[in-house]
């Protein structure tokens, strides 16, 4: 059994002990992951049924990475270990018990664009004032609803929500949830959070079929406990129940998710559930340097609610952290992309050792440009997916009318799409037809002379048409040959065709790209139905990182920091330190919220091996106007003798006692010397951050910028100049008066100037 040497005692105990509760609550890169690895290897390698263990995971992307490690100590059983997210393991079993709670078992599964139209389709009709009743709001009250468990008629007998609601002034939201929750069914469709909520409904009702389970899972294993939700944590709970052979791990330090409504209280839950629980402790990070370790320990210390833990590191001491400040965003991407350039050619590295975390997806514009630039290689995880792309939904939904044709977010998109004369007038004479007399926009149109008044256009006939033959083609055909024929038939791909412009010709590929996934699908031996309905299964469950194409690429990785838990990465760049955009605007009002930022700035920290450089600009494009920033409050609590000295002195002009509150200072004098006329409007104002609006420019000197002459200095001596900013006098050559000084700027590099023009001066 030499697969367990690589464990050491505290994680090999936590394999071992396959029967009864467990629980390991430990600190970033103690081997969390690795110990459920393991451990499903050792129970197959026991003799456990592969079959009879569910491991849930936070991400596809994980979940691939875990199986493909358990088959190289257990072989192809592995591929018969059910594992996934929450959601792609349920939305699984939906699809076979879905009868049992009145959905069709093709049910569509509505992405979060489906739910947005169906809700703003639903405020429109109750003519609803849409700032009050933004739609984000709505599907965020409605979704924490159902991940609390909270039925359409729950919330309306609820006294306190009702009351909360009216506090609110939003006193329908009770009604707009009902009528979604309806709507939703009507059109056999269910959003993400009903994967969720139904899967509960189903094993709360139906006896029989939890009982199915019960059985079929007798082992349990869940990453990243620390981010379930209470409609996970119930699912959970409740298979689990009859065996208790459940292994939960987590990290309390990186529970990033309270927002949508994941709650610590799973974890101290816990062990009130199982008395007979075994906790294991791991305190050993075998992923990061000492340095990294101890810098992550300093941040979350400054949390007040966290459980006890102790992390160490027994790996080099390694690099300090280097912190790195630019005047703008574009700055920002470039001293990232030249670092990366530099670190890989310095120290052979490759792309994919790299990786660039941000607060927000909007910031990977900056770091595009730059790594373009410099014909870096990247990879974007977790940004607009592939199948979020407008032409691949519109084919999408023509697959998913085809298979349920009652899916009315489908029917909307398409009715019209080609263009084919059915316009707005058409499409609201159905919906409202349709609400009237209960039944689907699809049964109004297969027999609209007895649903709809006046003149019935043909096209409408030839679209029923067409759709119902799609749906007879698809059943003669392969998931590929199904696909093409649709694409051809509906009209699409003539569209698209046509469209000469660069934008249409890379919708058109995207298109071709697609066809070609579904044929590769359509080609594989694993599985025994390779029909389109089941490839549609679940698309609108995938995500761009689940591209498997792609996986193999030499790229520079690029993701927010939500989606980098559980990752690991030679070299990490965090960007974007600064107060307002990490600690994010919204979270400064409280200080649970304030928390959750410091642990994700904890998550983001732990996520490198061996290099860590955190950048911040001066100003920023935010929100369309530009805005000058302050760095981050978490740059300040990090204890300076784990930076890099160059860094901190670029990083604070005149710092003088160890703390970056004179930085602020001459930060302000600074903002104070630009000049008011750059001052630009604000497209939005609600959103926008109460900073001062200031100019790009390179450096702004501080106020009463002498140069000294060029026998003044000294190598080693930092210096200041007025375009570059500060600097380090790294060489000096020559005599005077021509001598010659290499000068390494913070984000630009070395420079060579000549001292007698220069304007340098010593600070
Ligand atoms: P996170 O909290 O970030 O999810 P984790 O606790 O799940 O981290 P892992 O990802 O399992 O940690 O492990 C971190 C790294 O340390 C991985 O590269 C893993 O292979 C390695 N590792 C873990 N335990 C050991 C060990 N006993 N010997 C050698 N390497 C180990
Ligand atoms: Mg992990």
């Amino acid at each position: 059994m030499d697969y367990l040497s690589g464990l050491n005692p505290q994680q090999r105990a936590a394999v071992e002990t396959t029967e009864g509760p467990v629980m390991i609550v430990a600190g970033a890169g103690s081997g969390k992951t690795r110990v459920i690895t393991y451990r499903v290897a050792h129970l197959i390698q026991k003799g456990v049924d592969a079959f009879n263990i569910l491991v849930l995971t936070f991400t596809n992307k994980a979940s691939r990475e875990m199986r493909e490690r358990i088959e190289k100590v257990v072989g192809n059983e592995a591929r018969n270990i059910w594992m996934g997210t929450f959601h792609s393991v349920f939305a699984k079993i939906l699809r076979v018990e879905a009868e049992k709670i009145g959905y069709p078992s093709n049910f569509t599964i509505y992405d979060t664009d489906d739910s947005k139209s169906l809700l703003r389709t639903i405020l429109k009709e109750m003519q609803l004032d849409d700032k009050l009743y933004a739609v984000n709001i709505v599907l965020n009250r409605i979704s924490s609803a159902k991940n609390n468990l909270i039925s359409h008629t729950e919330y309306l007998a609820n006294e306190t929500i009702q009351a909360e609601d009216i506090s609110n002034k939003r006193p329908l939201m009770g009604i707009i949830y009902e009528t979604y929750a309806k709507r939703c069914f009507k059109a056999g469709a269910m959003d993400f959070d009903d994967l969720l909520f139904k899967t509960n409904v189903l094993l709360k009702d139906h006896p029989d079929v939890l009982n199915k389970y019960q059985h079929k899972f007798k082992y349990l294993m869940v990453d990243e406990y620390q981010d379930t939700n209470f409609s996970q944590y119930t699912i959970v709970r409740k298979l689990a129940a009859a065996h208790h052979n459940i292994c939960v791990v987590g990290d309390d330090a990186q529970s990033i998710y309270a927002f949508r409504g994941a709650n610590i209280q799973n974890i101290l839950n816990f062990e009130k559930h199982y008395p007979d629980l075994k906790v294991f402790k791991l305190e050993q990070n075998y992923r990061s340097t000492q340095n990294i370790v101890e810098v992550a320990n300093s941040i979350i210390a400054n949390n007040k609610n966290q459980l006890e833990k102790n992390v160490f590191s027994d790996n080099e001491k390694g690099d300090r952290i280097k912190i790195l400040r630019a005047f703008t965003d574009n700055e920002e991407g470039k001293i990232v992309a030249e670092s990366i350039a530099q670190e890989r050619a310095l120290k052979g590295l490759n792309y994919a050792d790299f990786a660039i975390l941000y607060r927000t997806n909007a910031q990977s514009r900056a770091m595009e440009e730059s790594l373009r630039k410099l014909n870096i290689p990247y990879k974007i995880y977790g940004g607009l997916s592939f199948y979020q792309r407008k032409e691949i939904k519109d084919l999408i939904a023509y697959f998913r009318l085809t298979f349920n044709p009652a899916d009315e977010e489908a029917l909307k998109r398409v009715i019209n799409y080609p263009r084919r004369g059915l316009g707005d007038t058409t499409l609201e004479k159905i919906s409202v037809a349709a609400d009237q007399h209960g039944i689907t926009m699809w049964e109004v149109i297969c027999n609209p002379h007895q649903y709809l008044d006046g003149r019935i256009p043909a096209q409408l006939n030839d679209f029923v048409t067409m759709i119902k033959s799609f749906a007879a083609e698809s059943k003669k055909l392969d998931a590929y040959e199904s696909a093409l024929y649709i694409a051809q038939h509906s009209g699409i791909l003539k569209e698209l065709h046509s469209d000469d412009s660069v934008e249409g010709r890379s919708r058109f590929e995207n298109i071709q790209e697609l066809l070609n996934g579904i044929k590769e699908f359509a080609e594989r031996e694993d599985i025994e139905d390779r029909s389109l309905a089941i490839f549609m299964q679940d698309v609108a469950l995938l995500t761009n990182d689940d591209n498997d194409k792609e996986k193999d690429k030499d790229t520079v990785s690029l993701m927010t920091v939500h989606s980098a838990k559980g990752l690991e990465f030679k070299n990490v760049y965090i960007v974007g330190l600064e107060e307002n955009l990490f600690p994010s605007q919204m979270s400064l009002t409280s200080r649970t919220d304030l928390e959750e930022e410091r642990r994700l700035f904890y998550v983001a920290i732990t996520r490198a091996e061996k290099k860590l450089v955190i950048t911040y600009a001066t100003s920023r494009y935010r929100w369309g106007t530009l805005t000058s920033c302050e760095p981050s409050r978490f740059i300040n609590e990090i204890n300076p003798s784990y930076l890099e000295l160059e860094a901190i002195k670029a990083a604070k002009p005149s710092f003088s006692n160890g703390s970056f509150d004179t930085e602020r200072k001459s930060w302000s004098q600074q903002r104070d010397l630009a000049p008011k006329s750059a001052t630009t409007s604000t497209s939005s104002p609600t959103l926008r951050p109460k900073t001062t609006t200031i100019l790009p420019k390179a450096h702004v000197p501080t106020a009463g910028f002498t140069p000294n002459a060029a026998n003044e200095f000294q190598n080693g001596m930092e210096v200041e100049h007025e375009k570059f900013g500060f600097g380090k006098i790294v060489n000096l050559e020559g005599t005077l008066p021509d001598i010659k000084a290499t000068v390494f700027f913070q984000g630009l590099g070395n420079k060579q100037l000549l001292l007698k023009f220069a304007k340098l001066r010593i600070v």
